[in-house]
């Protein structure tokens, strides 16, 4: 039996954790840059599930592969081999540049991943003395939400009660070089920074920053770590946000729209001297590297090249930052972005715009209180973003 609006909402009320706080709305159908109510209303997607949908609803060829694997074997642990994760390593090896990849399943352990690794490489070969390891963190951050990720947030709502907290991190003020240069000691195993933090509001450091801290790090023997899980795969308009200051990390941490869309896939990449500290038995997870995700995640990458979806992202982004910047209206303080990775910041919350947005078609969500931030599927046409052009207009300028 179809249920009603109304009736999922209240069945997701009565028995569901209440951690989080969503727009009114349920979504039963989706298709490309568009979602569908119960009740058949239709709307333009600009939240893309927090960029893990770079390539919209249901990618025709993303969702053939998903079948045509379904068909074949879908999960094996790594206990034994499978005939498609080898081809997901190769496909990333390629993107990234690096020789070696870790395959996990959220963006959160992927991270814890990457943690580990650089932990791992102080010990091992940086000579840190054991246990004293540091990792350099930038304020607002977001990664994850694991008991050891919140313990470098700067946020206090994601650490309140959840103590005892993970010990090893240091925060510094996000784009502040010099901040970043007092922090470093022979202790310091890595820099993990997003090159643009999305959580804390569309945020993008001075330009030369994310160059400058990963020259810093390199002087210093310190790993420069960026999470591209929700910048990376043309979010911003490049392949990888640090593309703009043509920086090389040392390792990727990579999630969101690696799935496609349709199945949780992350991975560290990083080259042998980093990976290679991990010997069987030291790290795994049951899902990481199942057949199913690894030839969704091929068909995924294979898609982003395909149809130029990071020079989509660059085109259409710059198109839609330039009109959203035209608006004036006394409560817009900046609108800002990269590629379709724009974020609108006003002089109040955000939330009653995005309210009004939804009763308009248009489906965004507030970030960090003021901010409302716009990143549709990269597939999004001129034509759509003049659809959404209409009813954002319509908001700030009646
Ligand atoms: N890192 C960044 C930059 C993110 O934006 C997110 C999710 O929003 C994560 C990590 C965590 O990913 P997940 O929710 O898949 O654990």
């Amino acid at each position: 039996a179809k249920m009603s609006s109304d009736q999922s909402m209240q069945l997701e009320a009565e028995y569901g954790a209440h951690n989080y706080h969503p727009l009114p709305i349920v979504l039963s159908k989706g298709e490309g840059v568009w979602v569908y109510d119960p009740e058949g209303n239709r709307y333009l997607d600009m939240l893309s599930a927090y960029s893990a949908l770079n390539h919209g609803h249901r990618h025709p060829k993303i969702i053939q592969a998903l079948k045509d694997q379904a068909d074949r074997i879908t999960l094996t642990s790594r206990a034994f081999y499978n005939d498609q994760l080898g081809l997901l390593y190769e496909r990333l090896s390629k993107v990234t540049t690096k020789d070696m990849i870790l395959p996990m399943n959220t963006g959160a352990e992927a991270v814890e991943t990457a943690i580990k690794a650089v932990r791992r490489w102080a010990y091992f070969v940086k000579n840190v003395p054991d246990g004293q390891a540091e990792i350099i963190v930038a304020s607002g951050n977001f990664h994850g939400r694991t008991t050891t990720i919140i313990s470098f947030s700067s946020d206090a709502a994601y650490q309140r009660g959840f103590g005892p907290l993970t010990p090893g991190f240091r925060v510094v003020p996000y784009g502040d070089l010099d901040a970043l240069r007092q922090a470093i000691t022979k202790h310091t195993a890595a820099f993990l920074v997003e090159p643009i933090q999305g959580e804390a509001g569309i945020v993008i450091p001075p330009d030369g920053y994310i160059r400058a801290a990963y020259e810093l790090c390199k002087e210093n023997d310190v790993l420069f770590v960026a999470d591209e899980i929700q910048t990376g795969l043309g979010r911003t308009g490049q392949m990888f946000a640090c593309d703009w200051e043509r920086v090389v990390p040392d390792v990727y941490i990579i999630g969101k729209a690696l799935g496609g869309g349709v199945f949780p896939v992350s991975a560290v990449a990083a080259d042998k001297k980093i990976l290679s500290v991990f010997e069987p038995g030291s790290h795994g997870s049951t899902f990481g590297g199942n057949p199913l995700g690894s030839a969704v995640a091929v068909k995924a990458l294979e898609v982003i090249e395909e149809e130029q979806l990071v020079q989509r992202s660059r085109e259409m982004g710059a198109y839609f930052l330039e009109q959203l910047q035209a608006i004036d209206h006394p409560a817009v303080k900046e609108v800002r972005g990269r590629g379709l990775f724009i974020g609108i910041e006003l002089e109040t919350p955000a939330r009653p715009y995005c309210e009004r947005l939804k009763d308009l078609g248009l489906l965004c969500k507030e970030t960090h209180e003021n901010t409302i931030r716009f990143a549709p599927p990269l597939i999004i046409s001129k034509a759509e973003i003049d659809w959404a052009l209409e009813r954002i207009r319509a908001v700030f300028q009646g």
